[in-house]
């Protein structure tokens, strides 16, 4: 497995990290218990060490099925756990609370559902409009002196608001979405990054399962599954992703005898101080890992990527739509994420 050192934690990672949204259920059409554990545990069987995950996932779901399957396959002190906090629910609906209050309440519920005294990088999940920065900021500080918390991350945050959480508090992880079809952190995110020795949480990394090459025409996502509203998963837009990913799938087996999946969390992982976050619910959804890892995209192929990206997707759209409301809107008449 390539490693990552995370400044702050003092600690390697796996370029490779596991993504627990879709275990926790909520917005993937539920999820399976028994399978969730042995996602886990298989991954950190493969080596992967760094695992995020967040309250809201699932509400507590996620976290408690992490602490399990950890404490089943023990060596807790060689892996990375990686929260979140500032959101908040009410009937099934999440909305955006980064407030100091809400951070001494969150973390001590992140703790006691994940069985473990320090949390190793806790982010906070999204900019919270009605919450100065500087506060969110401060109190992640007092836990991070405290010893609570290793790193401090944030995430969907711009440079803008990076800078003003860094002159209150040390900064050591930026979560962004970040795949092939979804690149904004380019301008602005990544470079900053770079120049400021911060480590990058690619999330998405398959774009929500379509850089998988696993889908269809006819692909049906059941229950609440968020691909149902997905604007990239709407017909006329989703067979031009659809397009790009039979033409990316082509490019990596001509050029690297692989497949897109490969392709897509190799182009994450060749981008500096990147760590791929990989979401997976199955035990099986992990094997491809080996052919991620041990070589590097060409220029020529990057140069192809951007080809075929701008002939096939014609209509992009961004991630937008998963963005959470502010809490004025809520709690009561939140927009509920799962309509
Ligand atoms: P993702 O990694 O782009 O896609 C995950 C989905 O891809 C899986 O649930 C699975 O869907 C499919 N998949 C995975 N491996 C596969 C394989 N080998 N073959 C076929 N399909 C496969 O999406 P994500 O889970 O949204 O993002 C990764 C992680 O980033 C999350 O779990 C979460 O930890 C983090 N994240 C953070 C934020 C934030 O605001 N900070 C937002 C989003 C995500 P099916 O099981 O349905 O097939």
């Amino acid at each position: 497995m390539e490693q990552k050192l995370i400044w702050g934690v003092g600690m390697a990672s796996s370029r490779i990290g596991l993504g627990t949204w879709s275990i926790g259920g909520w917005m993937w059409g539920g999820s399976d218990e028994a399978e969730a554990v042995k996602t886990i545990r298989t991954a950190l069987d493969l080596g992967i060490t760094l695992i995020d995950t967040a309250p809201a996932y699932g509400f507590g779901r996620s976290e408690e099925l992490v602490g399990r399957a950890i404490a089943e396959h023990g060596g807790r002190e060689r892996l990375l756990i990686a929260t979140k906090v500032g959101l908040a629910w009410h009937a099934g609906a999440v909305y955006r609370d980064a407030s100091a209050e809400r951070i001494r309440t969150e973390i001590e519920d992140s703790l006691r559902r994940l069985g473990t005294s320090y949390i190793d990088i806790y982010q906070v999940h999204w900019p919270d409009p009605l919450v100065p920065v500087e506060e969110t900021a401060e109190a992640l500080h007092r836990l991070f002196e405290r010893g609570t918390i290793r790193a401090i991350g944030v995430s969907n945050f711009s440079p803008e608001q990076m800078e003003t959480f860094r002159a209150v508090a040390p900064l050591h992880v930026v979560q962004s979405p970040y795949n092939l079809f979804e690149r904004a952190i380019e301008k602005d995110v990544l470079p900053y990054a770079r120049r400021q020795g911060l480590t990058v949480l690619a999330y998405g990394a398959l774009c929500r399962g379509l850089l998988s090459g696993r889908m269809r025409r006819d692909t049906r996502f059941l229950g609440d599954d968020l691909r149902q509203t997905d604007p990239k998963f709407q017909p006329r837009r989703y067979q031009q992703y659809l397009d790009a990913v039979a033409a990316l799938d082509r490019l990596a087996h001509e050029r690297y005898g692989r497949n897109v999946l490969a392709l897509a969390v190799r182009f994450i992982l060749d981008q500096g101080p990147t760590i791929a976050l990989w979401g997976a619910r199955r035990p099986d959804q992990l094997a491809p890992i080996d052919d991620v890892l041990g070589w590097r995209l060409d220029e020529e192929t990057r140069v192809a990527i951007d080809r075929l990206l701008a002939e096939f997707v014609t209509d992009p759209v961004g991630p937008d739509f998963m963005a959470p409301p502010a809490r004025e809107t809520g709690p009561r008449s939140v927009v509920s994420l799962r309509s």
